[in-house]
């Protein structure tokens, strides 16, 4: 299926489901909205969601309930970390104000790490705002943008999966988000191959 035919594709359940197939915290934010360039729909969907999603992350949860400016917030942050890496992976100079907005967020200090009574482990911070954790987020981006890592920001090679991902692979030939991805393109390769009369159902 060609890219452009994904859209007519209609929703299921399953994609608007939290995935985790980008490989690094800032690309899984970008991951929370479902296909940039086709139907972009929203996985985060209440301040409920997006405390799930932190949680799921194992990163610091606000204190505080989430309201529509922090999910406004986190949408802008996560506007800006895509058009950023998009324009990385295609060796493109990032929009200026996409840049503006990840050092403005990075700027909002995210709260220390400290120790707990053991002195072995990390105690949980006492209060987290919704900035510190976008903080925490602006932050993972500035160190992927500006390590060779930057390389490795790879878009899936499947026609119906637009997602980009930080390829950790040994070699730097990793093509699928996931190895669902690939299967599912192996298996209609397959079919094509073999079947010829059920190419058209693929
Ligand atoms: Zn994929």
């Amino acid at each position: 299926m060609p890219r452009s035919d994904a859209a007519l594709r209609p929703l299921k359940p399953s994609d608007l489901a939290f995935k985790f197939r980008a490989g690094v915290p800032c690309l899984l934010l970008v991951e929370t909205l479902g296909e940039w360039t086709g139907r972009r729909y929203e996985r985060v969907r209440s301040g409920a969601m997006w405390m799930a999603w932190l949680r799921r992350m194992k990163l610091p949860v606000p204190g505080l309930p989430i309201g529509d400016d922090d999910l406004s917030d986190m949408r802008s942050l996560r506007d800006a970390v895509y058009h950023t890496a998009e324009s990385v992976r295609a060796s493109r100079l990032p929009p200026v104000d996409a840049i503006a907005q990840i050092n403005a967020w990075a700027c909002r200090a995210p709260p220390p790490r400290l120790l707990d009574g053991s002195g072995m482990a990390l105690e949980p911070p006492a209060h987290v705002a919704n900035a510190h954790v976008l903080a925490l987020l602006a932050q993972d981006a500035i160190a992927l943008f500006s390590s060779e890592a930057r390389d490795r920001i790879k878009i899936c090679a499947s026609p119906t999966c637009p997602v980009l991902f930080l390829d950790r692979s040994r070699r730097g030939d990793r093509l699928w988000c996931s190895s669902t991805c690939g299967a599912r393109l192996a298996s209609a390769r397959y079919r094509q191959r073999f079947l010829p009369a059920l190419s058209d159902s693929v």
